[in-house]
């Protein structure tokens, strides 16, 4: 299986200081990659800024030349959370272009799928405004992109980033053409995301949102993936899936409180691999959205990308989460879910 990686070290030029999303997090990952010999397995591909044309798919001209003027006169705060140097802009671009670069390698067939490192993160970017870390919505440009560029009618946005993935909704709230499915801790920053936001006009139906109580781990995940992703995917029959992959549900990671493990995420990324095998050619990319323990971050990213080469064994260091009292609940809060989008019986 060939499996693409797209990395540069202009991302690491979008200097944060030390704010929880800064350069080390590209860093580890990267050392981590090459020490365990899993960086010559894969085929790295570069990337390339994105056009304006691009950008504009899901931004206004004005808020992007306020980035770019941002950038020219130093950087600074774009909303409580999101802070730029004068790299971030340029960095910016070419987080988008290289997500972008690797969905170009997998549908010419250069790679079989391909996972985008790349930052600033996008999924909480709204089309005028920065939000949660997030500059330019790159999963959702991308998804923009595939479909003018490459003809297609169908893409499948998965995000089981622990946050809700505001910006990707609302930029295809009423578009049919892509599917939206999220998984994230609820209620939760950044507010959005409960089982009821389903989508608008032609778009009702094409957002599926899978609120998930502080607590729940791999076993709700998993289950969320294949009772509820699955079905409706396979309704839906994406040409292309594209997966906002955020660490952040990790039991370590102290941003949120969820109980997922390394092991957890490697099996969601085997569903999704089936899964785009069975539906779309085996056509899969993911992109970097959050994650901000260093040792999972790293650790995730190999993990997901041994699922990409085919490897059947997979390293977890940190284990499963100790056993604590877990919310109840689940049983029916799946029901109702499967419910509201009319699946199984
Ligand atoms: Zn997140």
């Amino acid at each position: 299986m060939k499996a693409g990686l797209v990395y540069d070290s202009i991302y690491l030029e979008h200097d944060t200081g030390d704010h929880v999303e800064n350069p080390r997090r590209l860093m580890a990952t990267m050392s981590h990659l090459e020490e365990t010999g899993t960086k010559e397995k894969l085929t790295m591909l570069s990337p390339r800024p994105a056009s304006m044309e691009e950008i504009e798919m899901v931004h206004t001209p004005d808020y992007i030349s306020y980035v770019k003027t941002k950038a020219e006169k130093g950087g600074g705060w774009l909303d409580p959370d999101t802070v730029m140097c004068p790299r971030s802009y340029e960095a910016a671009l070419y987080a988008v272009g290289g997500l972008l670069a690797a969905v170009e390698a997998v549908m010419k067939g250069e790679a079989d799928s391909a996972f985008a490192l790349v930052r600033p993160p996008g999924h909480h970017a709204i089309h005028n405004r920065a939000m949660g870390f997030c500059i330019f919505n790159n999963v959702a440009i991308a998804a923009k992109f595939v479909l003018s560029e490459f003809n297609l009618s169908r893409v499948l946005i998965v995000d089981f980033d622990v946050h809700h993935g505001n910006g990707t909704q609302d930029a295809f709230y009423a578009d049919p053409k892509v599917l939206y499915f999220s998984t994230h801790e609820y209620p939760f920053y950044p507010g959005t995301g409960r089982m009821d936001e389903t989508g608008t006009g032609e778009g009702e139906g094409t957002t599926v949102n899978f609120p998930m109580a502080a607590g729940w781990g791999d076993e709700e995940y998993l289950r969320a993936f294949n009772e509820v992703l699955v079905p409706v995917a396979q309704r839906f029959q994406p040409q292309l899936i594209l997966v906002s992959a955020g660490f952040d549900p990790h039991w370590v990671d102290h941003l949120a409180m969820m109980q997922v493990s390394i092991t957890g995420f490697a099996q969601m990324a085997m569903i999704l691999k089936k899964l785009a095998a069975e539906l779309c050619q085996g056509h899969l990319v993911f992109t970097m959205e959050g994650g901000y323990n260093l040792r999972v971050l790293a650790s995730s990213v190999k993990a997901t990308l041994d699922v990409l080469l085919g490897n059947s064994e997979i390293d977890d260091p940190l284990g499963k989460a100790s056993m604590e009292r877990k919310p109840g609940g689940f049983d029916e809060h799946i029901a109702e879910i499967k419910r509201t989008h009319r699946i199984g019986g």
